[in-house]
C-alpha cells in the first residue's frame, strides 16, 4: 500500500468518525469482469508478497485456489488473475465465489485508501466536510430507516442476475 493510499485512508476514516456518516456503497455490477484481473490479495490483514503466503491462504481457504499468479507490482506485492473468468467476462462459478468476490466492493477498501475504477457499476458515495458546510447533508448519523432501506437496495443490486 502507498504512503497516499494510507494517508487517504486514514483521513476518510477519521472524516467518518468526526461526520458520523458512514460511507455507502452505491450502483450495480455491469458485469465487466475487470476486477476479477489483476488484483491483489490478502491473509490477515496484509497483502500477498510470496507465493509460500499464497499457499498458505488456499490451505486455509480454498476458494482462493481459482486465483493464478501472473506477476509483481512495483512494491512486490503479487498480482494475481482468476481462472474462473471466461473469456466474455463472466464467471464460471458465480454461485459459489469466494466471499471477497461476493462482497465486493467492500466499505473496508474505501477507509484503507482504495478506490473502485471509472467505468465500475459500483461507486462509494461519502458526506465531505464541504458538504456538512454548505450545509448539502446534515450532520450526524442518518436515519435508521433510511440505512436500512440502502441496505436492502444494495442486496437486491447484487441478486439481480
Ligand atoms: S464490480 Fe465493477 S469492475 Fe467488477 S465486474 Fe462489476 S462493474 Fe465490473
Ligand atoms: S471467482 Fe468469479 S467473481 Fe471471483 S474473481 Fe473469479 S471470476 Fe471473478
Amino acid at each position: 500500500m502507498s504512503k497516499f493510499q494510507c494517508l487517504t485512508g486514514l483521513f476518510r476514516r477519521f472524516r467518518t468518525f468526526v461526520l458520523r456518516r458512514e460511507v455507502e456503497v452505491v450502483g450495480q455490477c455491469r458485469m465487466c469482469g475487470r476486477c476479477c484481473k489483476r488484483l491483489l490479495l490478502k491473509d490477515a490483514g496484509r497483502y500477498l508478497k510470496t507465493e509460500k503466503q499464497f499457499r498458505t491462504l488456499c490451505q486455509s481457504d480454498p476458494a482462493h485456489e481459482c486465483f493464478r499468479v501472473i506477476e509483481r507490482d512495483e512494491f512486490g506485492f503479487l498480482i494475481f488473475n482468476c481462472s474462473k473468468l471466461e473469456d466474455d467476462n463472466i464467471c464460471t462459478d458465480y454461485e459459489s465465489r469466494p466471499a471477497l468476490c461476493s462482497n465486493y466492493p467492500t466499505k473496508s477498501l474505501y477507509y484503507h485508501g482504495g478506490w473502485l475504477r471509472d467505468d465500475c457499476g459500483y461507486s462509494f458515495k461519502a458526506v465531505t466536510f464541504r458538504d456538512v458546510f454548505m450545509r448539502r447533508k446534515a450532520w450526524g448519523r442518518p436515519r435508521f430507516a433510511n440505512v436500512l432501506q440502502g441496505q436492502i437496495e444494495q442486496e437486491k443490486d447484487k441478486r439481480a442476475p
